[in-house]
């Protein structure tokens, strides 16, 4: 068996050794980068499987470094971490292409749980690399790329991951509930809109523009993907 390598851009000592070596005994590899100024050098030059990433650098920002990291690498998996815990903050991490969130102080067995749950997912995504169709809208897994009518929309890690959900169950309706779970694994706190605003996103990438719109709204239930109206 080949032990997973993960990058760790931390300032603060004190965590990252934490994180470290809490990595090693789960049986992974972990560099500490402590700036985050050559993340792009790092990752062409290691093989990393996930990255955690602080948010709050002293030199630069993570929500920078992460896109930065999405320029390069579209799907490795990062997982941020932060003091802050709004709402907005949260959906400017995901916007950034963070692919999930973990608020300090944490236990060190959520952040397992949590690296986990990335890796297994891009595992799986890897594995199961092939395209997906709806009318004249195309999401390729392995690629990671999305085509309406052969022109290519680019796509947040988030709003991939959300369009892949719904193509995977096309014609069903997904609830909210469900998509918080599979794509953010959180259960946001009720009263948030951060699922409308992805959809809203989604909407203005893949259907302005085009015919037939594909995504439908049921009011109260959820979200639909399919090529006739309601
Ligand atoms: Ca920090």
């Amino acid at each position: 068996m080949s032990f997973q390598k993960i990058l760790i851009i931390e300032d603060e000592p004190k965590v990252a050794l934490f994180i470290k070596k809490g990595l090693e005994e789960n049986n992974f590899y972990a560099d500490i980068d402590y700036r985050g100024l050559n993340t792009k050098e790092q990752l062409a030059q290691n093989k990393y499987d996930a990255i955690i990433l602080d948010l709050n650098l002293p030199e630069i920002s993570g929500y920078e470094i992460c896109r930065e990291v999405r320029k390069q690498n579209t799907s490795i998996p990062v997982l941020m971490l932060t003091a802050l815990s709004t709402t907005e903050d949260k959906l400017t991490g995901f916007d950034s292409g963070a692919d999930d969130y973990l608020v300090k102080p944490f236990e060190f067995r959520e952040l397992l749980a949590r690296i986990k749950a990335l890796l297994k997912r891009a595992n799986q995504n890897t594995l199961a690399g092939n395209s997906l169709k709806i009318a004249d809208l195309e999401l390729n897994t392995a690629t990671k790329t999305v085509k309406r009518n052969n022109t290519l929309i680019e796509l947040t890690a988030k709003e991939f991951s959300l369009l892949e959900l719904l193509m995977r169950n096309k014609e069903k309706v997904i609830s909210r509930n469900e998509i918080a779970e599979k794509i953010w694994e959180i259960n946001f706190d009720t009263g948030t809109n951060v699922i409308d605003v992805y959809i809203n996103f989604l909407r203005k990438k893949i259907d302005k523009g085009y015919q037939p719109k594909l995504i439908h709204t049921y009011i109260g239930m959820g979200y639909v993907l399919k090529e006739s109206g309601q």
